[in-house]
């Protein structure tokens, strides 16, 4: 290992001798195996001191002011590379080169890395710039506007590392970075650990919200790469390809290769601005925590069998009552909460929303658990909208209501008709119910049924005078009931021929009084008079 006085001492020499190449480590996707570039690594082989390693005099030639030097150096033969693979005629693909903090510090940096690219004459669009997190850090100001400046000469920017320091997402909500590369030794034990795991998906899924594409590097093994690909991260370096290579090798697999390009892993339909929408400031936060009903956002996979709640708003967390906190609600696995028939119904409005396209609406029964009230039966009517899809999963926007009550109310109302239906088929009697206030008569089933009356029969008794349920000769007595009744009468009785046939019926009425005395209803029974 080489100290930092011997690394100052060559490094001058050692430029001038060209002591110093490029190599390339290529990445590929890992669904269709095709190569989307590679990034450039500087190697420093000195006769002095052999084999040094980046990681040794990188942060050396920081600490000395010197890195501007060698990476403009390493970008020379970067564009020298791109230039003769164009002159050439060869497959492109772009490539990546590293950036320090001390470059973007030196003020003509940027100005001197595109007057070389110029100098090749080879497109911005096939150079990437790696800046990593912590360099993006120090003096955000200059970062911003140094990233600017790249963007505006239509170069990619990508951030290096992701996850190895401590800021990373408010990073990613100050500067605009195009990329993102997911270091895998920076997430210990990501895969394989349930809370590495989960973490490594929520940021690639916060990334494809962002629209940004994710790179993951260190991928050493398939099971790391297909965990990866499993959450939706298909661009991946590391040694299970290849190691970083040199330059005539690299240029064996350009030809060999098919060459694909990075895009964002997710559409998010262009209505929503997915980064303001994480922006708990902005006016896309406001509206969804004030302004629209209960409302969640959801993450579904492909096949339909996985639901996260990636978030929800305060009117969610009311509507659904018992005391649950936000933090409660999103670590509900949804379909763990359905019932067999509503977790199917629940799925086929899924499947429904993601191939019709449109709004789709469900009710389902949960059993929803609490500290405070144990586990309750909660009906809920879901509206459900699609507003992203990726190729592992979909977004979508839920609205909500409790409807419980609603639901319990009118099942106690079909269970008690049902009771009542019951009782008067046993009685042989036909029911009905008359409102004073209204004139309204409500017939029972059996009248229903076996007289052809309708459910709600108003201005009684007049229809039934004209229809002739009640022969015309006894419609003026009739008559003088019904206004004895409104007037107070607690009850009357007495047989009344009816229908056509003239069925001779005995025919009682008992009236319900409010509490300060005023009649409100009255209850009517017609049995049949059966010859003794
Ligand atoms: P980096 O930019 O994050 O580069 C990735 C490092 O991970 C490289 O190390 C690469 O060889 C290594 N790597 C790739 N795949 C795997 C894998 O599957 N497993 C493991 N364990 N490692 C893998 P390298 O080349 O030693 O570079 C180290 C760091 O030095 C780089 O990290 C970068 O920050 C810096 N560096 C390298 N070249 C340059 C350069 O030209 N300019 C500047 N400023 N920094 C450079
Ligand atoms: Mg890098
Ligand atoms: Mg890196």
């Amino acid at each position: 290992m080489v100290n930092f006085r011997q690394i100052s001492e060559s490094f001058e020499t050692a430029v001038e001798n060209r002591e110093f190449s490029v190599y390339f480590q290529p990445q590929f996707n890992h669904s269709t195996g095709a190569l989307i570039g590679a990034e450039a690594l500087v190697r420093w082989i000195s006769p002095k001191h052999g084999f040094i390693s980046p990681a040794d005099f990188v942060p050396a030639l920081e600490e000395m002011g010197l890195i501007p030097v060698l990476d403009l150096y390493v970008f020379d033969c970067v564009c020298d590379f791109l230039k003769k693979c164009i002159d050439s005629g060869k497959a492109l693909a772009r490539i990546s080169v590293n950036m320090s903090r001390n470059d973007i510090l030196c003020e003509d940096y940027i100005d001197r890395l595109d007057a070389i690219r110029q100098k090749y004459g080879v497109p911005t669009r096939l150079i990437h710039v790696e800046l990593t997190e912590t360099a993006a850090v120090s003096g955000a100001n200059v970062v911003v506007s140094a990233i600017k400046k790249l963007h505006d000469l239509g170069y990619t920017v990508e951030m290096d590392d992701f996850g190895s320091g401590y800021s990373s997402l408010n990073i990613l909500k100050d500067i605009e970075f195009d990329v993102l590369k997911l270091d895998l030794k920076f997430i210990e034990g990501a895969i394989g650990s349930e809370r590495g795991g989960t973490i490594l998906s929520s940021v690639v899924r916060m990334a494809k919200w962002l629209k940004l594409p994710v790179i993951a590097e260190g991928v050493e093994t398939v099971e790391q790469a297909d965990f990866l690909k499993s959450v939706g991260c298909d661009y991946i370096q590391g040694f299970l390809y290849s190691k970083p290579i040199p330059a005539t090798e690299y240029e064996k697999l350009l030809s060999g290769k098919s060459i694909g390009t990075m895009v964002p892993q997710m559409n998010i339909d262009q209505f929503i601005d997915a980064g303001r929408f994480w922006n708990p400031t902005s006016i896309e936060t406001l509206i969804f925590s004030n302004f629209v009903g209960a409302a969640a956002i959801i993450e579904v996979n492909n096949d339909f069998s996985s639901i996260d709640i990636l978030r929800v708003n305060q009117k969610y967390v009311r509507e659904l009552g018992m005391n649950l906190s936000e933090r409660d609600i999103i670590s509900i696995k949804p379909y763990d909460t359905l019932d067999g028939d509503s977790k199917e119904i629940y799925k086929a409005t899924l499947e429904k929303v993601a191939s019709t396209r449109e709004e789709q609406e469900c009710e389902t029964w949960r059993n929803i658990s609490s500290d405070c009230c144990g586990t309750e039966k909660v009906c809920v009517r879901s509206s459900i909208q699609l507003i992203g899809e990726s190729k592992v999963s979909r977004l979508l926007y839920v609205m909500i209501r409790n409807i419980t009550s609603e639901k319990q109310t009118q099942q106690d109302f079909v269970r008690r008709e049902e009771n009542f239906k019951a009782a008067v088929e046993q009685a042989n009697m036909f029911l009905w119910e008359y409102t004073i206030a209204t004139k309204e008569m409500r017939p029972c089933f059996r009248c229903q049924r076996e007289l052809g009356l309708p459910p709600l029969i108003r201005n009684y008794p007049e229809p039934l005078i004209e229809s002739g349920l009640f022969p015309a000769d006894y419609a003026d007595m009739y008559r003088d009931w019904m206004r004895q009744i409104d007037n107070g009468l607690k009850s009357i009785e007495g047989v009344i021929p009816l229908t056509a046939s003239r069925i001779p019926f005995h025919v009682r009425y008992t009236t319900e009084y409010d509490e300060i005395g005023r009649p409100v209803k009255a209850y009517g029974s017609a049995t049949l008079v059966v010859d003794k």
